[in-house]
Formats: structure tokens, C-alpha cells, sequence
């Protein structure tokens, strides 16, 4: 795999590049974030039936790094690490449901939810955090010190950082805002041993904090705003493309918040069109909360202008961010892809997620708001009824219990839970717990 190398380039200016093991967040000519990439021509020497093949041999087999969605594609993603140094747990793999049931209800047929949250922490975070911590263990072989990694966090980043962390032996710090987590989300980096921060701010005034302390100590960022997690999360829109067996949907829907992921999703399918492993792209869709919708606003002004907003509290938390980091990575992306932007409200998130949990899938409140989108997109005729739709859905549902349970006793303040479903308190009487059956069955 020695032939084949990556490094760090400036998103403005391709002239700066810089070592793919070196400590380095930003290009430092120009403040802007870095992309990693990779030597296409020594790549291409190989044919798309090359790849194709290679990638299929590996996907979810047992030989070691390789059957995990991530690994099984390294030479695309960062082909510099030596597999001594991976940290992984056999993450992407995940199912493409065909969500019949719920397709036919909205007269889509041709579509399909890709289950990433049914990962080893619970969120398709795992696919970037994989590849960030596994970097770490190679730079710290080759003599640099790191002493810890840390991240701001809405939760997800946070589980993913300290679970990785854990099964390396290396340390891990987590800045989260207070009391805007989930219990479950909360726990997780406790579990793993991580030392958890918890900061009277948001998501935001975490992100800062995080980025002054990685600034003057010896420890790692890994926060999206570090190129190498995107690298694993592109590898979403490889592997479902050949879930379909290397076809191309017409559309992908997937929550944004701090925008890293729909960039990556962008460069997975870029990837696959330069390689010639696929011939077209699809449209991309960033579905936002209302209440955190920086970048929705921007796309109302056609991308001319882009202002962040105070994110105010949703129930999609995850995707709670005003300020996102990768603001210019995403743009560049939707306008190359066609892309729109759509936004959701707390209720029509809330009852989106519920609507499609009747069809047998569990379904996280950022999920909730990419169903919304697609909803809302169908609605207006922007997507046809011929059309292949994939939704990502991003974490498991049983990340976000309160939020599930709430919706189904009606205890979400303002929200009308047209879905729910509440338990039914019977004395223990065969009589009356017959009675009620009938109410329920005829
Ligand atoms: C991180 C996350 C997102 C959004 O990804 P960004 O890169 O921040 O836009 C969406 N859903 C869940 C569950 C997440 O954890």
C-alpha cells in the first residue's frame, strides 16, 4: 500500500500541502480547514473493475482491519497507516433498508434508509473515528508525543472519541455543553474513561474552548474540523453505492449540523466518479433543525452570504450548532451536487421520526428531520415518485430514549404527537384486560 499516499491540502489555495502525519488542523498560510488528497493517478493505474472486486472480497469478512466498511477501502482513505497501528471495531457494514412500508405510504417506492447508527457507539461517527484515532497511534510510533485527544461534543463525537481512545490505550478528554446531552449520550464517554468536561455553554462555546486547550498542550483534536475523520465518513457513499452494486441513487438526504458529514458524503461520490467506479451524481440534500439553521438560510440567499445563528435548544441536539466548522467544505459540496438545503420543526421532526418508526425501524430526532426534508421535497414535486431516495439515518434510536418515550406519553412541551402510543394501565382481570383488547384489536 506504499505506493499509494495521501496528504493535507488547503481547501483555498491546492498550492499549500502539507505532511499527512503531521500534528496540523488548519492550513497555515491561509487560516482555512485542510482536505486530504490522495494520489489519483497511481490510483487509477488500477481499473473500476480492480476496485470493485478488491472491495467487494473484503466487505464484512473476518480477516482483520479489512471487513470493516472503513478498512476494506483503505487504500482510498489513508493508505499511510500501518494496520498495526488501526483501532478498530468493524464499523460501517451497515444495512441499506428498504423501507417499503413506508415508501409506499408517500408513493416512493425506490427507497431506502441507510442504518448508520447501528455501530459500535451508536452513531455513523464511528466510521471518521476510526481512522482519526488509529492516525494517532501511527504518529505517536513514529516519536511524537500526544498526551491525550480531546473533542467538543453534542454527544456522538464524544462516545465515538473515548471508545476508540479506550481500546487504543490512549487518553481521552471531552468538553460537553451542560444538561444538552442525552443520559445515554452522557454515559458513554463515562463508561469508557474518557474525563468529561462539562461547560455552561453550548456546542459552540465548547468547540472554542477545545481548540484553545489543543492549541497549547500536547493534545490531539478530533473534532470534524480535523480532515481524517472525514476521510472515514466518505466511505458512507462508497459503500452504499456498492450496496446497490456500484449504482447510483438520484437522491441523499442526511442531517447537517456542523457540516462535516455532508462535505464527506460530497467526496465519497466524487471519488467514486473520478475512479470511474460510477458514471453520475446524485443530488444531495442537508436537512437542518429550524431551530439550528445557519446554513438553510444561506441556501434561501443562494449560498451568497452565510451568517451563523445562536443554535437554539432542538431535540435533534446532535445537529444543535450555529456555527458550524465546515460551513465552506459543505457549500462547495451542494453547489457541485445540485444540493438543497430543507429545515424541519421540532414537531415535524418529532413526528416525522415517529410516523416511520411504524414501519419497524427506531428511528434518532436527527433522522426524524432528514424524513421531514424528504417528505416536504416529495410534497413539492422536487422529488419524483420514480425517484431512488436514500435517507442516512445517523444514530440508534436508543440513543435517545427521553425523547421517544416523551413523544408517546404527549409530554413534549408544545408538539402534538400525532403518532403516539401510549401504555394502557389494566387491573390484573382477565375480564377487563379482554375488554380493553377488543377496544384495541377490532
Ligand atoms: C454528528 C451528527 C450529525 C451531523 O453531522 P455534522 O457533520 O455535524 O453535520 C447528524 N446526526 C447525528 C446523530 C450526529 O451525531
Amino acid at each position: 500500500m506504499d505506493k499509494y499516499s495521501c496528504w493535507f491540502q488547503s481547501i483555498e489555495n491546492p498550492e499549500y500541502k502539507y505532511n499527512i502525519e503531521d500534528v496540523i488542523y488548519r492550513c497555515s498560510k491561509t487560516g482555512s480547514l485542510l482536505e486530504v488528497e490522495h494520489d489519483i493517478e497511481e490510483l487509477k493505474k488500477n481499473p473500476p473493475e480492480y476496485w470493485k472486486e478488491l472491495f467487494d472480497s473484503r466487505y464484512r469478512r473476518q480477516s482483520w482491519p479489512y471487513g470493516s466498511g472503513v478498512w476494506g477501502k483503505k487504500e482510498w482513505v489513508v493508505p499511510f497507516i500501518e494496520d498495526k497501528n488501526i483501532v478498530s471495531m468493524y464499523e460501517g457494514g451497515t444495512n441499506l433498508f428498504w423501507a417499503e412500508k413506508y415508501g409506499k405510504q408517500v408513493g416512493v417506492e425506490d427507497l431506502w434508509i441507510k442504518m448508520c447508527g447501528n455501530s459500535h457507539t451508536g452513531s455513523f461517527k464511528d466510521l471518521g473515528m476510526t481512522v482519526l484515532v488509529s492516525a494517532v497511534k501511527q504518529i505517536i510510533s513514529n516519536g511524537t508525543e500526544i498526551r491525550a485527544l480531546a473533542c467538543a461534543s453534542t454527544g456522538d463525537t464524544s462516545a465515538a472519541l473515548s471508545a476508540y481512545c479506550a481500546s487504543a490505550g490512549l487518553k481521552s478528554i471531552v468538553f460537553l455543553p451542560k444538561n444538552k446531552v442525552s443520559v445515554a449520550q452522557l454515559v458513554q464517554p463515562l463508561a469508557n474513561g474518557a474525563t468529561v468536561i462539562s461547560l455552561n455553554t453550548d456546542f459552540d462555546g465548547c468547540m472554542k474552548i477545545v481548540q484553545e486547550v489543543c492549541r497549547k498542550q500536547q493534545i490531539y483534536l478530533a473534532n470534524s474540523i480535523n480532515s481524517l475523520r472525514i476521510e472515514g465518513q466518505k466511505t458512507i457513499s462508497i459503500e452504499l453505492c456498492q450496496q446497490f452494486n456500484w449504482e447510483v441513487p438520484d437522491w441523499v438526504i442526511m442531517p447537517g449540523g456542523n457540516l462535516g458529514n455532508i462535505s464527506a458524503l460530497g467526496k465519497g461520490f466524487l471519488m467514486l466518479k473520478e475512479m470511474g467506479l460510477i458514471s453520475k451524481l446524485p443530488r444531495l440534500v442537508c436537512a437542518q433543525a429550524e431551530n439550528a439553521n445557519p446554513l438553510y438560510r444561506s441556501y434561501l440567499n443562494n449560498f451568497e452570504t452565510f451568517d451563523s445563528v445562536p443554535a437554539k435548544t432542538t431535540l435533534a441536539n446532535a445537529i444543535q450548532i450555529g456555527d458550524p466548522v465546515s460551513v465552506n467544505k459543505a457549500i462547495k459540496i451542494l453547489k457541485m451536487f445540485d444540493g438543497i438545503v430543507e429545515h424541519a420543526s421540532e414537531e415535524e421532526l418529532a413526528n416525522a421520526a415517529a410516523r416511520v418508526d411504524l414501519t419497524g425501524t427506531f428511528n434518532c430526532p436527527h433522522t426524524g428531520v432528514a424524513i421531514s426534508a424528504f417528505e416536504k421535497l416529495v410534497k413539492k414535486k422536487v422529488i419524483k415518485k420514480s425517484d431512488k431516495v436514500v435517507i442516512i439515518s445517523t444514530a440508534h434510536g436508543l440513543k435517545f430514549v427521553d425523547f421517544k418515550i416523551n413523544y408517546h406519553l404527549e409530554q413534549l412541551k408544545d408538539i402534538t404527537s400525532q403518532f403516539s402510543n401510549k401504555p394502557i394501565e389494566v387491573e390484573a382481570d382477565p375480564d377487563k384486560v379482554m375488554k380493553v383488547l377488543e377496544s384495541q384489536i377490532l
